[in-house]
């Protein structure tokens, strides 16, 4: 095998194919599918991923790897396959799959460092010259890869990756006493008397004897400044080593263990499927339907201990905004250090600690978000995805693949089985299950025959009958006062972020839009500034209408800000807490405004979305739901499913303990299925109605779709070419398929670009996703040139 196959880091529709390129001698026994190479690229040298390996090319002038970026691989065989399927199901280029399996650190710049392992011997003490760690470049410059390598497979070396700027937070100095008790001994006499912390460091380590020590620890615990420690290091009391750490954000909190709990009758029926399918290696997709409180993690974790004990890894997807202390908590109890723990919000170093924990098989269970389905596992046992209906589950970008196919491809291949969980699972989901594709398990009632919280539904448009202005009803007032004065927990749920969404001319109508964007502008109170949502677009607030100079411009809608400030004015006594995305953007602060909540340091919890899920506070007795239909109105046909998931998912969260809860709903449609539906909390008639209206406008899940959007700065040409793309798709499916445009999109200019768009319903259209990948090779490579934009969005879950 002399060729290796490369894909190379050029996302394009002209470059997305294998290339060869010959393997360099040298390399023959390094070179291996999975590994990262540097090769020539036109007149550049550039990253790219061997897929494969040949002997025979028909290629003449061949070129030659450069190097290799790696010497174990970073994708394994099931991976790399994977990523390709990806690339074909999603239309996207293959090496944006095999980045989206990455950590970002991989992507990012490094520095590789090879750094020993092993015991003291005499090669390894040769190449590395006594030192802990080379650097990549300098063993390569002194040709010694070869011989590494061989020390890596035989576990004596390895490789690390060091993200630049961040390489130092990874480091740690340690100390190791390098003088006999005598000579210590010595140095204390001979110290000169002024030197008292020195003095105090010397007695405290003869009096407390250690092998190595974190330095900064060591001057804790003899209470000197680390220049203490320098200096005896300069005397050469004290041999200082870097070590390197992992990065672990959870490392300064402690978890305590929890066993198994003796399941119920209902958990039991619904675990026992679960169990035959991991112990007869057998792949399966589960949908574990059970209501907020039912019982399903209590499943997750005794279904991944039986994983476990078979000696095979599980992997938990829930969402981003889930991923609280509250939940990783239960996972960490329950199986300790073998969890690591993938989310957006740690850093990239610390991203990329919890993969290499992964890949060196320290851990055997992840908890994480969206991407940590490609946890690099070997030996897959099960695969979790909760919330399985949560839209985060489906990335936005290229490559635009959803966490539950790629969760079932991977079942698949290891043979094991898929979980999906949720209180309201997506119409796809159950319509699956109802066809048996799914095995559906359900959990009807709540643990402990807890009711579930009684929902009354507020009529908003009759509360303003009745002379109230104000934005909280009559009983939601009442009840929240009541909650106060009783020393329980509320929590009050706006699906809106800024202080007012727009601000409108009373007199001629006139809402303020962004000039680049057709969209209107939010209106934040905290820089009393108007901002664009979706460019980014900032400017002042107008005194005097724009239009018709009428100074009755007034903020509409409402916003958590505004809702905080009601709250002062009425209810002065509250201690509110709010959660928006605002007070959330600093690291950490969720969980700190949740930590503060739950050691009752305030009365109301305030927020939005990101309230929704996973808290589970036994002293919230009270949720408030303000206008349970903005979401209701949007130009989305799903607007009715995530209303009503939304609403029961907020319900939920009330009265999970001893202490029963209420749900107030204000509303200003109260007779909307979705919220009559949800109040009563009555999956199944949704779904039965839901389904029918999907089968009337022919959506999901009776057909599939596919969306084609394409911008451009002129309008006619994003119109014409639109038109283009539709007529050659429709003389490329069949009369059961159904083309819809081209029309503009819902939100037709962003940025300055018009959006144009057609979207194709579909049930089995062999021919379409050839269709479809022509016009990408066709626009794609064109586009540079004539700033064109076309993207295509198989299933989306996003229709502006
Ligand atoms: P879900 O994941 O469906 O929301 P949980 O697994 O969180 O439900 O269970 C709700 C509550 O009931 C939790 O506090 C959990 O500890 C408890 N619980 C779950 N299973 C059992 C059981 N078999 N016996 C006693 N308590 C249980
Ligand atoms: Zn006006
Ligand atoms: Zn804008």
């Amino acid at each position: 095998m002399t060729i290796a196959q490369v894909i190379v880091d050029v996302p394009s529709a002209g470059t997305d194919k294998v290339f060869d390129y010959a393997i360099p001698d040298k390399w023959a026994n390094i070179i291996r599918p999975g590994l990262r190479v540097a090769v020539p690229f036109g007149p550049r040298a550039i990253q790219g991923f061997v897929v494969g390996l040949k002997s025979r090319t028909d290629i003449k002038n061949l070129k030659s790897i450069r190097r290799p970026l790696d010497l174990t691989p970073v994708l394994n065989e099931e991976l790399l396959q994977l990523g390709q399927w990806i690339a074909e199901e999603t239309l996207s280029y293959k090496i944006s799959a095999f980045h989206a399996m990455l950590p970002a650190a991989m992507k990012a710049k490094y520095d590789k460092i090879i750094r020993r392992t092993g015991e003291a011997q005499l090669l390894l003490d040769e190449l590395f010259e006594g030192k802990q760690e080379i650097t990549w470049k300098e063993a390569e410059k002194r040709n010694l890869l070869p011989a590494l390598h061989k020390e890596i497979e035989n576990g004596n070396a390895e490789v690390i990756y060091r993200v630049k700027n961040r390489a130092r937070k990874k480091l740690i100095r340690t100390v190791q006493v390098n003088a006999e008790q005598e000579k210590l001994e010595d140095l204390l006499e001979t110290l000169p008397s002024h030197a008292v912390n020195q003095k105090r460091l010397v007695q405290y380590i003869m009096q407390h004897p250690f092998e190595t020590m974190d330095a900064s620890q060591l001057a804790k615990s003899a209470s000197v400044p680390q220049e203490t420690i320098k200096a005896l290091i300069k005397k050469g009391i004290f041999k200082e080593h870097m070590l390197e750490t992992y990065r672990d954000p959870y490392e300064h909190r402690s978890f305590e263990r929890t066993a198994p709990l003796p399941l119920t009758a209902d958990q039991q029926t619904a675990i026992e499927p679960i169990m035959q399918s991991i112990s007869h290696h057998r792949h399966e997709t589960f949908l574990l339907h059970g209501v907020t409180g039912s019982g399903k993690t209590e499943i997750y974790l005794q279904a991944i201990q039986e994983v476990l004990k078979k000696g095979r890894e599980a992997v938990v997807l829930v969402p981003e905004i889930a991923l609280t202390p509250q939940m990783v908590e239960r996972f960490k109890g329950r199986f300790g250090s073998d969890v690591a723990v993938l989310h957006s919000r740690l850093s990239i170093g610390e991203q990329y600690d919890e993969w290499r924990k992964i890949q060196r098989k320290e851990v055997k269970v992840v908890v994480g978000a969206r991407s940590a389905v490609f946890a690099p596992f070997e030996n897959l046992g099960i695969i979790i995805i909760d919330e399985e209906h949560e839209t985060s589950y489906k990335q936005e970008e290229a490559p635009r693949y959803h966490a539950r196919n790629v969760a079932i491809k991977r079942g698949e291949y290891h043979h094991c089985p898929v979980i999906l969980g949720s209180a309201t699972p997506s119409l796809e989901s159950f319509a699956r299950a109802q066809k048996s594709v799914y095995h559906l398990l359900s959990l009807p009632k709540r643990m402990n025959n807890r009711g579930l919280p009684s929902v009354s539904i507020i009529d908003m448009r009759e509360e303003m009958r009745n002379g109230n202005r104000s934005m909280f009803s009559i009983e939601l007032f009442e009840k929240m006062k009541d909650r106060i004065e009783k020393g329980e927990q509320a929590v009050l749920f706006l699906n809106r972020r800024g202080h007012s969404t727009f601000i409108m001319c009373r007199d001629c109508g006139y809402v303020m839009q962004c000039p680049h964007c057709d969209i209107s502008m939010t209106y934040h109170r905290s820089s009393n500034e108007m901002k664009c949502h979706y460019c980014g677009f900032q400017s002042g607030v107008p005194a005097v209408c724009p239009e018709c100079d009428s100074s009755h411009i007034r903020y509409f809608g409402m916003g958590t800000q505004k809702v905080e400030e009601e709250l002062a004015k009425l209810l002065p006594e509250a201690r509110v807490i709010r959660m928006d995305v605002d007070t959330t953007t600093r690291k950490g602060s969720h969980e700190r405004l949740l930590d503060q909540f739950q050691s009752g340091k305030a009365d109301i919890l305030l927020g939005t979305q990101m309230i929704a899920k996973g808290l589970d506070f036994p002293n919230i007795t009270l949720v408030g739901v303000l206008s349970a239909d903005t979401m209701l109105h949007l130009p989305d046909f799903r607007a009715a499913e995530k209303t009503f998931q939304l609403l029961t998912q907020v319900s939920g969260r009330a009265g999970r303990h001893e202490l029963s809860g209420e749900v107030v709903v204000q509303t200003y449609t109260p007779g909307h299925y979705s919220i009559q539906l949800a109040a009563a909390q009555d999956y199944g008639r949704f779904y039965v109605q839901e389904m029918s209206m999907r089968k009337v406008g022919s959506y999901p899940p009776f057909y599939y779709l596919a969306l084609i959007t394409v911008t451009h700065e002129d309008l006619m040409k994003a119109v014409s070419v639109t038109e283009k793309i539709s007529a050659f798709l429709q003389s490329n499916i069949s009369d059961q398929a159904i083309l819809l445009g081209p029309v503009a999109s819902s939100i037709p200019k962003i940025n300055d670009r018009y959006r144009y768009q057609c979207l194709i319903k579909y049930k089995r259209e062999p021919n379409l996703f050839p269709a479809l990948r022509k016009v990408l090779e066709h626009y794609n490579t064109q586009s540079s040139r004539e700033g064109f934009s076309v993207t295509i969005d198989i299933e989306p879950n996003n229709m502006m």
